[in-house]
């Protein structure tokens, strides 16, 4: 069934339009009752990291690029003594 207005784009569809003369969306990649615009929230393509820690933390930068390794390392040497004492 072709609805009147393409619930993709938001153009007018004729009546006897099998597809969307604007997006060209139909039945099976557009609308139908589960229009993908609908309930999914796709992730921003332009996602900006600089807003999103500003968001999340605040303004904070959450932890210093310099760290980073450092924890890796701390992983390691745990993991280490794990196996070593699982080993023995
Ligand atoms: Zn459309």
């Amino acid at each position: 069934m072709t609805p009147e207005i393409c619930p993709n784009c938001g153009a007018e569809v004729p009546r006897n339009a099998r597809a969307c003369p604007a997006c060209g969306s139909d039945e099976s990649t557009g609308w139908s009752e589960t229009s993908y615009e609908g309930g999914l929230d796709l992730p921003d393509e332009e996602f900006n990291y600089q807003d999103f820690v500003k968001r999340e933390f605040g303004g904070r930068t959450p932890v210093p690029h310099g760290l980073h390794w450092f924890w890796w390392v701390v992983g390691l040497i745990v993991l280490a003594a794990v196996l070593a004492m699982w080993v023995r």
